[in-house]
């Protein structure tokens, strides 16, 4: 980044791509005059406390912006004891960012005079807009119009303000009442209510800030544009995210994915708010397995962010990912005084999918010398209650030298006899011994409980060092899980992304025909003809009239054969009694003809003309499996993989990823549902092919990707056999309008 460059700001007959190029460069840049200015003017600073026109101000000095402060006021020459000017057009050196603490109707002409200055970066405080009504939010459109036309980045409206707590900047353009301490952790947050309390708790916990957003109502400057300053900024190490509703879902796949793989920094987010527009809108079972809040996790985990369900948990693991290396591997130790906090450590530790580390013999054996003999030298090592600060020591370097070990979790429950702060600084110094004797990091996480512990020394004494304390060790345990889990990510492969040869023709065709009739679901017969047209292998199958065509079918493709209604608005052609299996003769042909025509009946449907029929070869053997898409309104394509029938009913284990998927997404699915098990091949069925699997779910992928307008699709079931497998019911659903 260099945030000094001039650029030009008129193009002159320069052509569309130079422009756009320059554009891009120019907004990227121009965060920098809002995160690191050298001078910052403030329009409506107010010389009576309280306002917030004064306590900007007030923070800026306080906190020793190191630039120049010009307090804009009509009405006073001086504001804070120090000169101000009538109009920021009254300045004459040039200013990086404004920031707007006037009152809403002031806002327009005040941005007008911010672009007459060539101002580069606006902070607009002042609220009343978008989140008013349709008044407020046209004053926003104006104002964010007019930015853009001058090349000024406008944080907010309606924010609380901007923080840079870098040592070299010392900028706070807010109106918290508490000061951040710096330190490597970035914070955006859409709700100014929120990021009050999140400053104070941050500084309450010690958590030091490298930089914290209030975004507002994000009329320019996104989450996203953030994120992108974050993965350069180098005194950030840890983005923390509030957010109530994402801006562009890919760009924030992309500029994440980039940061936590890429930079190897986490991002640990709390998501409020829920989009159900995906699960009113559905009607095939991808669809209404999609809607609520499954987007946005699988928007999460598709680009490694730690979701969090509180702000209490994002400090909880921000704490801990700020101050410690990431664990090589998920092997880990608890040492203890007390056998009780022993237990909930390891039951938490193993409910995250931890493992218990198998301590060395020689470490046991250091361990039994250095321990009283009533002590438990196996992993929970409960040195029991007379432990001291000398026990604490030698066990804490002991576990952290074993090559077993990948991660320490230390408890301490403070009995009156023993001093907490001997203790903390025992800890201290065992946890130099071992990591210099281990010759690699492990990350360390403190629990020191008790009423006696409280005075706070010693869990001080641990934060200086670089320990985390947790309240709790369940708390602890899922910070490590946390830790472990995004270690993992960062480390894992990619994938590939396939591309098949595939008859796209047939498919644009198919889906012509489809719409110019009105239709949004497609018919049976193409909805499999599009399947094949991408390989997707498809059971044998005819549209037939009468129970004659039904046998002569059966007597090409043997039988037994089955027999379905044609229709497309059922989501189960079975629930009404529409799908006839392993019909094994003429005979049973004709009954079953007879038979879904009575239910049709029954149930009421009106048909336009005779019943269609489908009769297909029935597959035998197979494990009955689902492979869908659907378009979420805010997300995008989601890839989706479970088990058929009962299991995606009832338990709903299914998968979810965001569209594209790598040929490793596609295999993580496949093992990600708890029915695996059923699919490796389970009391001596033999296992399902799951190459065919992983292939025809990237096919499915590449399908959506290459048709957009298909808003939702199923084959539900896909019956995967030993080897190979078929797609004997498929939905496939076209968005309204062409795109
Ligand atoms: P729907 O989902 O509309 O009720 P399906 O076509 O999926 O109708 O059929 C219902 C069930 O019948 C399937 O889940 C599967 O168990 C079974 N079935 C349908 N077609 C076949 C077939 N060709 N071979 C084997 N089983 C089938
Ligand atoms: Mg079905």
């Amino acid at each position: 980044m260099n945030p000094r460059a001039d650029r030009p700001n008129t193009y002159g007959n320069a052509s569309p791509a130079v422009i756009v190029r320059h554009l891009e460069e120019f907004m990227a840049d121009n965060l920098d005059a809002i995160l690191q200015p050298r001078s910052v003017a403030v329009i409506g600073a107010s010389r009576k406390p309280g306002r917030l026109g004064w306590e900007i101000v007030h923070n800026l000095l306080e906190y020793g912006f190191n630039g120049t402060i010009y307090p804009i006021n009509p009405s006073s020459r001086h504001v804070h004891s120090i000169r101000a000017w009538p109009s920021i057009e009254d300045v004459e050196d040039p200013i990086d960012l404004a920031v707007l603490v006037v009152p809403r109707d002031q806002v327009l002409p005040q941005v007008e005079a911010c672009a007459r200055k060539g101002v580069r970066g606006l902070l607009i405080i002042s609220a009343g807009f978008r989140e008013v009504g349709d008044e407020g939010r046209e004053l926003e459109e104006k104002i964010t119009h007019i930015a853009r036309k001058h090349g000024m980045r406008v944080v907010g409206p309606n924010c609380m303000g901007v923080i840079n707590a870098d040592p070299n900047v010392r900028l706070d353009a807010s109106f918290a009442e508490t000061q951040p301490i710096p330190g490597s952790t970035a914070f955006a947050s859409q709700s100014g209510a929120v990021g009050e309390v999140i400053l104070s708790h941050a500084h309450n916990k010690g958590l030091g800030i490298s930089q914290f957003v209030s975004l507002g109502n994000k009329a320019d400057v996104s989450g996203n544009d953030l994120l992108e300053w974050w993965c350069e900024d180098p005194n950030t190490r840890v983005v923390l995210l509030y957010l109530e509703s994402f801006g562009n879902p890919r760009n924030f796949v992309r500029i994440a994915r980039e940061i936590t793989r890429g930079r190897g920094k986490p991002i640990l987010a709390v998501k409020s708010g829920r989009t159900r527009q995906g699960a009113a809108a559905a009607s095939s079972h991808t669809g209404s397995l999609a809607g609520g809040d499954q987007a946005t996790t699988t928007l999460f985990e598709a680009c490694g962010v730690t979701r969090c369900n509180t702000v209490e948990q994002l400090f909880d693991l921000a704490a801990a990912f700020s101050s410690q290396p990431l664990p090589v591997g998920n092997r880990m130790a608890v040492l203890t005084n007390a056998g009780g906090p022993g237990i909930m450590a390891t039951d938490s530790l193993v409910h995250f999918g931890l493992e218990m580390a198998e301590l060395s013999e020689q470490t046991t054996a250091a361990l039994r010398g250095a321990l009283p003999p009533e002590a438990s030298v196996r992993n929970p090592v409960d040195m029991i209650a007379s432990a001291g600060a000398a026990g604490y020591r030698a066990c804490t370097e002991l576990l952290l030298a074993d090559p077993n070990v990948d991660a320490l979790v230390v408890l301490f429950v403070s009995p009156v006899i023993i001093d907490a702060t001997a203790v903390a600084d025992a800890i201290v110094e065992g946890v130099r011994l071992g990591i210099e004797r281990a010759g690699i990091a492990k990350p360390v996480l403190s629990c020191i409980m008790g009423a006696h512990a409280r005075d706070g020394t010693g869990i001080a004494l641990l934060r200086d060092a670089g320990i985390p304390n947790y309240a709790f060790p369940e708390t602890a345990a899922h910070a490590m899980s946390a830790m472990v889990k995004f270690r993992a990510w960062r480390d894992r492969p990619l994938g590939d992304e396939r591309v098949f040869q595939v008859d796209r023709r047939r498919v644009a065709e198919i889906i012509e025909r489809t719409r110019a009739s009105g239709r949004s679901w497609v018919g049976a017969t193409d909805a499999f003809s599009i399947l094949d047209a991408y390989g997707i292998p498809v059971v044998a199958a005819r549209q037939v009239q009468t129970p004659e065509q039904a046998h002569a079918f059966a007597e090409e493709v043997g039988y037994p054969v089955v027999l379905k209604l044609d229709r497309d608005d059922l989501v189960h052609k079975s629930d009404i009694g529409g799908v006839q299996v392993d019909l094994r003769s003429e005979r049973e042909i004709k009954g079953a003809f007879w038979e879904v025509t009575e239910r049709l009946e029954q149930a009421g449907l009106k048909n336009n003309g005779p019943p269609r029929f489908q009769v297909q070869k029935m597959v035998t053997g197979g494990q009955e499996s689902i492979i869908g898409a659907v378009d979420d309104p805010v997300f995008g394509h989601m890839l989706m993989f479970g088990l058929g029938g009962v299991f995606v009913e009832l338990m709903k284990d299914v998968v979810f990823q965001v569209h594209p998927i790598t040929d490793e997404d596609a295999r993580r699915m496949i093992h990600g549902i708890k029915g695996l098990p059923l699919l490796q091949g389970y009391r001596g069925s033999a296992p399902a092919d799951m190459a065919r699997l992983q292939d025809v779910l990237l096919r499915v992928n590449q399908l959506v990707g290459d048709f957009p307008e298909i808003s939702e699709m199923d084959l539900n079931p896909f019956l995967v056999l030993p080897e190979g497998g078929f797609a004997v019911d498929v939905r496939v659903r076209l968005r309204r309008s062409a795109i």
